[in-house]
């Protein structure tokens, strides 16, 4: 089977306070970008990559692509407005015979080999997508506009969902067509009857949203 990875880059990443989008931010010695890149492409479970970059930085990112040799870029292309819109714009590049596309976040710069293996295999088993998730472990509580306690949240079976996540890609097409939004692509399928299955997710895969994550991110690396 064809696997086709899309990976998303084209966020903005207001909260680290930064100059250039958060796909090029400093993890180490390279942009933040390079290092899911360079994952994916030696990935064993992935045949060709459709990089999402921030309008007006794909130049930068397939020099990017270039310098990490990696041999398996598709197409760079602008992201839109919302994650939805870059994704979107990232399957327009994806070829008509692809069976499975993987969609990453750029922001979880650490993509561990074994959890592309686990999204992948209920895809074979009758599923249309699935995704890494960790059990919430924290109590949850839903809070009114005045931070007043409304209710506790019971959590099991609740689950703080990641990427990698991978779908059938007719699954995903039909899913994207239409206005549909929704903060990951799992949503979309939910919202247009799709099955999704949750496998286990990794520490590894912690999103970064702040200087501290790309600090801590760093020292794991
Ligand atoms: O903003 P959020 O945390 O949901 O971003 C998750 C991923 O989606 C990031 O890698 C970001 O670059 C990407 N994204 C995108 N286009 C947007 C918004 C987010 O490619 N308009």
């Amino acid at each position: 089977m064809s696997v086709w990875a899309i990976l998303v880059a084209a966020g903005r990443g207001e909260r680290l306070g930064l100059d250039q989008p958060k796909a090029f931010a400093k993890l180490g010695e390279d942009p933040l970008l390079a290092e899911p890149l360079r994952r994916l492409d030696e990935s064993d479970w992935i045949d060709a990559i459709v990089i999402v970059a921030p309008a007006g930085w794909e130049e930068p990112a397939i020099l990017l692509a270039e310098e990490l040799a990696c041999s398996k870029v598709h197409a760079c292309v602008a992201g839109g407005e919302t994650r939805t819109d870059s994704v979107r714009a990232g399957l327009a590049e994806v070829r008509e015979d692809a069976l499975v596309v993987l969609v990453h976040d750029a922001a979880r710069p650490l993509l561990p080999e074994e959890v592309i293996e686990r999204v992948l295999a209920p895809l074979s088993e009758g599923w249309d997508g699935a995704v890494p998730g960790l059990p919430v472990s924290d109590t949850l509580k839903r809070v009114g506009p005045d931070a007043g306690v409304l209710e506790t949240v019971p959590r099991d079976l609740l689950y703080a969902v990641q990427t990698p996540q991978a779908f059938l890609a007719d699954a995903l097409r039909r899913a994207v067509t239409g206005g549909a939004e929704a903060t990951d692509c799992a949503g979309l399928l939910e919202a247009a009857g799709g099955r999704v299955k949750v496998v286990d997710g990794d520490t590894r895969l912690l999103k970064v949203t702040t200087a501290d994550d790309l600090v801590k991110i760093a020292s794991w690396l």
